[in-house]
């Protein structure tokens, strides 16, 4: 071990674990390429305030995880602890809304940071593939990014996982709710800081994870009982949609989110067989943020599925993912001539695409076979002096055990036919 370790809250993706990260990254990936999103990548920092006024003053997320610092030059940024105020900030700033081109649909993938009480599945380094579809108020959007998803989860072979669905209302029928959730809880028996929260956000009080806040928390006002009829007929649809498409969801009245954006369409995705951090994603609707960071109305929507509880999620369930093997041939030279040659054959399986690796490091053939061994390859390659002299190299089948001289100028080829 070397004097220094990972940061608390953190580690590292090492092979081969980290083949199950990219291929779940890449699972997530596929459908959205598939759907008209595009790619898109900002930094790994942004304005403090950025965050604060995207995510809200209230949230968890601002007042306890953010790592916010001052820089040499006195700017004041915080490392990025979610996406979407990040790429809807970049979209306003490239334009892109006013290419008459909407909605901008645009999907993302790294790495986030909060500064969280550390714990299986809730690490301060963590990694998302999220989607933003921006600009456009039309339910069959809500409808497709929650059906890619659920189509990015079976894809990975995940089946014990549950949508949730709500409508959080829009800017006609929330204050009212808002107003009546505050009455409730004001007749309540909680914590001054939970208190001032019922003032800001009345809403986020309905996430409090607390039992003795739960408990008191069943007689609540249900938002369901308040949405005015445009946001029950969009909500409908969304359901509708949804239903049509054959992915199952539950209805969820309580379903509320961490951050302030949200309008309308919310969901989470849980697994049940995560214990306590059960979420592996969420979204939904955001109409006001675009306009609450500076931009003109436009309505959105998005979500963000977290890699690394996904990566949990397949290991509870036993699913064993299928992960190309990473080297086909792995070439075992005895001698100098040996190694130039097949250095050479190497490069040039490279070339053509077969997966190869080479026994570096002027090994004996013990040696040199247990890397073949380990290399996971399909074949080996081996020739000695003697083999040179005759013309040939050594091809052997690491699964029958079967070995058969072919001549140096046809193994490529061989090996490209036998690959495929
Ligand atoms: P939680 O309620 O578990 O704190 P959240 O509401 O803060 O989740 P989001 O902001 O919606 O989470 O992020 C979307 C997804 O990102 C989560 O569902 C989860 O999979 C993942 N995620 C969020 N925070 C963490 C973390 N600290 N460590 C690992 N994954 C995380
Ligand atoms: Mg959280």
């Amino acid at each position: 071990m070397s004097t220094f370790q990972a940061p608390k809250g953190t580690y590292d993706l090492i092979p081969p674990d980290s083949a199950k990260f990219l291929a779940v990254r890449e699972a997530i990936a596929a459908p959205l390429r598939n759907s008209g999103y595009g790619y898109i990548e900002t930094p790994g920092f942004e304005n403090v305030e950025l965050f604060a006024r995207g995510v809200g003053e209230s949230t968890d997320i601002v007042t306890k995880e953010m790592y916010a610092f001052e820089t040499k030059g006195g700017d004041q940024l915080a490392l990025r602890p979610e996406g979407t105020a990040s790429v809807l900030r970049a979209a306003l700033e490239a334009n892109l809304h006013k290419a008459g081109n909407l909605p901008v649909k645009l999907w993302y993938s790294g790495s986030y940071y909060r500064y969280e009480r550390p714990q299986k599945g809730r690490y301060r380094h963590f990694s998302q593939v999220g989607a933003e579809a921006i600009g456009a108020e039309d339910p069959a959007l809500d409808a497709e990014l929650i059906i890619l998803a659920d189509q990015a989860y079976r894809s990975l072979g995940l089946r014990e996982f549950r949508i949730l669905l709500n409508s959080l209302g829009d800017k006609e029928c929330r204050p009212v709710y808002r107003a009546a959730l505050q009455d409730f809880l004001h007749g309540l028996d909680l914590d001054e800081e939970t208190l001032r929260r019922a003032d800001i956000n009345p809403l986020r009080v309905l996430d409090d994870k607390r039992p003795d806040v739960q408990k008191q928390l069943t007689e609540a006002p249900l938002l369901r009982d308040y949405l005015c009829d445009a946001c029950k007929a969009y909500h409908e649809e969304v359901r509708e949609l949804i239903t049509a498409a054959g992915v199952a969801f539950e209805d969820d009245p309580r379903l509320v989110r961490g951050l302030d954006y949200y309008t309308r369409t919310t969901f989470e995705f849980v697994h049940d067989g995560l214990g306590s951090q059960s979420a592996v994603g969420g979204g939904g609707r955001y109409d006001g943020l675009s306009e609450m960071i500076g931009g003109p109305a436009l309505p959105s929507v998005g979500w963000a599925l977290g890699v690394d509880r996904t990566v949990l999620a397949l290991e509870a369930e036993g699913v064993e993912l299928e992960l190309p093997s990473t080297t086909s041939v792995f070439a075992v030279p005895l001698g100098d001539e040996a190694r130039r040659l097949l250095f050479a054959k190497v490069t040039e399986l490279r070339k053509v695409g077969i997966a190869a690796d080479f026994s570096y490091g002027h090994k004996g053939l013990k040696g040199a076979m247990k890397n073949a061994n380990r290399s996971g390859a399909r074949y080996t390659v081996v020739a000695g002096e003697r083999d040179l002299a005759d013309g040939v190299v050594q091809l052997k089948d690491m699964e029958s055990g079967d070995q058969t001289a072919v001549g140096v100028n046809e193994i490529v080829a061989e090996l490209e036919s036998r690959l495929g």
